[in-house]
């Protein structure tokens, strides 16, 4: 065993578990150890931490958040001198600023990797947590926190006589760690989300032929590549403490301040402004929200913007057919979508959208696929199909409570949470940014939220108390979550935020959508309140 795979497991008592080293786990780990001090020890299926980011590492993968917020702050000297390259790191600088995280911290000892935990089952005799792991190991532990990841659980649907292809199938959210040569290949993208649209971007020129399997058309717009810029460098060492608070304080956490003007309140000429300037600036979430207030919430103010991506689109492409291939039909209401030049890639003579709502991929062959009645021959299939987003990876861990409690049986109808934290009837059970978390970007909530639960756990260490959480308190903060998104167009557009893309799955709300700022209030409130609605018996 080498000391990057961490302790020896099988009868192990910890203090605490936690499952997951991405961004939330490595930060717990840190905080579990070096503020509490308490005896901890993560676990990992992957052989590095980084969590999402150690598995998504297909060509053109960056972060589509502005590099200034996709960051840790508590290490302050990290947070005023690691210096991202671009405005949007790639995925492989990413992975380099976790790994010296978790370096400078040494935080690696205390971490498992190539450990799936398979079941979690809390012992009300012990008052502990027992883990068994996927080589049939024990581990008890008086506290589990899950780090399992928003976007970790990947779906890549098979289709039939799969295995009768000679060519290779990849799936992009499980990369091969050494990057395939795909050089003159013919290769088939599946999916057109975030993933498959830097993908697409990314490979159009570089292989031999691109087929883009389209099943939904999205609206687009560009993300502006390009380096870090001097100005937030500068606003940061200014004073990073007030730069990370400022942006918690917004809506959702993308380092901007979301607009509180209607696009219906201003005259056309000053709307089209406003999205041309959005548009030159690029990034997705800030065309969606910087822009107008009201885009994801009202029908018409929504057309505005699709009528001016639209319009983008079609003096882009120069095919009309192809444009109106690529031109969506729903609301402006999905997870935003940015990248540069996605709709130009579609002039490319070496590039072929097929529509496969309307011709659908009916199985494989020798040679490719059957689309539509029609053999394409292909190399490579990249398979961008998405994740079992926010509670997929909570359920495939076999989770039982109190009393026998199944989560599996507790969620059977969409997931039921306190503040995104923790789960009634699942004593000091902690997840970071479980279902119900703010709809927002991640890294600085995933710590908010750390945080919030380490003064929790160190409360209860000083009475040697069991945290667990009261069911209407929970039952209030899930009620809040479901009035939150019935408000919004994400509710009637089908996208992973609303579990519409996987099948079978319920499709209900898994966010606290009141936004960032009035979270923090809402849960400061509950602090202030002797943690009103958590019991620490
Ligand atoms: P996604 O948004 O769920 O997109 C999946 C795509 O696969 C959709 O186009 C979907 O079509 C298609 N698809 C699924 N099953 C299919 C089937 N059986 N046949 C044909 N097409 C099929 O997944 P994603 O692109 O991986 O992105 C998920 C989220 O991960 C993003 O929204 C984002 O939050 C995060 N992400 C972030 C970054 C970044 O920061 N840069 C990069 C990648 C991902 P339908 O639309 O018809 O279902």
């Amino acid at each position: 065993m080498t000391e990057a795979q961490g302790k020896r497991l099988d009868g192990i008592d910890l203090d605490v578990a936690i499952i997951g080293v991405g961004v939330g786990g490595l930060y717990a780990l840190y905080c579990m150890r070096e503020k509490l001090g308490l005896n901890v020890q993560a676990f990992d299926m992957a052989s590095g931490v980084g969590g999402t980011w150690f598995w998504n590492r297909y060509p053109g993968c960056r972060v589509d958040t502005e590099s200034t917020v996709y960051t840790y702050s508590f290490d302050l000297d990290m947070f005023q001198n690691w210096k991202w390259s671009e405005r949007y790191a790639r995925q492989s600088e990413v992975l380099d600023y976790m790994n010296a995280v978790a370096d400078k911290h040494d935080l690696k000892r205390s971490i498992n990797f190539n450990t799936r935990i398979d079941r979690a089952q809390w012992d009300d005799a012990t008052e502990r947590w027992v883990l068994a792991t996927g080589t049939g190991e024990t581990v008890r532990a008086r506290y589990l926190i899950e780090a399992v990841g928003l976007l970790s659980s990947s779906y890549a649907p098979t289709f039939p006589d799969q295995d009768k292809f000679k060519g290779q199938v990849l799936v992009a959210s499980k990369w091969p760690e050494t990057n395939p040569d795909l050089s003159g290949k013919r290769v088939a993208v599946i999916g057109t989300g975030s993933t498959g649209i830097q993908i697409i971007t990314e490979l159009a020129s570089k292989v031999g032929h691109l087929h883009v399997m389209q099943r939904t058309p999205q609206w687009v717009v560009p993300l502006g590549i390009g380096p870090f810029p001097q100005e937030a460098r500068d606003r940061i060492n200014l004073n990073p403490i007030a730069f990370r608070d400022w942006a918690l304080n917004t809506g959702t956490v993308f380092g901007f301040v979301e607009s509180t003007i209607s696009a219906l309140a201003v005259p056309a000429k000053e709307r089209q402004e406003r999205y041309e300037k959005a548009w030159q600036k690029g990034n997705g979430f800030s065309f969606m929200l910087e822009t107008f207030a009201d885009i994801t919430v009202s029908p018409e103010a929504n057309k505005t913007a699709t009528d001016f991506i639209k319009a983008k689109l079609e003096a882009a492409v120069k095919d009309p057919k192809v444009a109106a291939m690529l031109t969506p039909t729903d609301y402006y209401a999905r997870r935003p979508l940015a990248a540069d030049g996605y709709y130009e890639v579609y002039n490319r003579p070496n590039v072929t959208l097929h529509d496969v709502k309307a011709n659908p991929i009916e199985r494989y062959t020798e040679r490719g696929l059957i689309v539509g009645g029609e053999e394409v021959e292909l190399d490579v299939i990249i398979m961008a199909t998405g994740f079992d987003a926010v509670t997929g990876n909570y359920l495939k861990i076999d989770t039982i409570g109190k009393d026998g409690a199944n989560l599996r049986d507790i969620w059977a109808s969409g997931p039921r949470t306190f503040g995104g934290m923790t789960i009634a009837g699942f004593p000091n059970f902690f997840m970071v940014f479980g279902p119900f978390s703010p709809f927002t970007s991640q890294p600085l909530v995933h710590e908010w939220q750390v945080n919030y639960f380490t003064d929790l756990i160190e409360a209860a260490e000083k009475t040697n108390g069991i945290v667990d959480t009261e069911v209407t308190a929970q039952d209030q903060w899930v009620q809040i979550c479901q009035d939150g998104l019935a408000g919004t167009l994400f509710q009637v557009t089908d996208s992973w935020i609303n579990g519409a893309n996987i099948p079978g799955k319920p499709r209900t709300s898994m966010w606290y959508m009141g936004g960032m700022a009035n979270y923090m209030v809402e849960m400061n409130a509950i602090r202030d309140n002797n943690y009103r609605g958590f019991t620490v018996g």
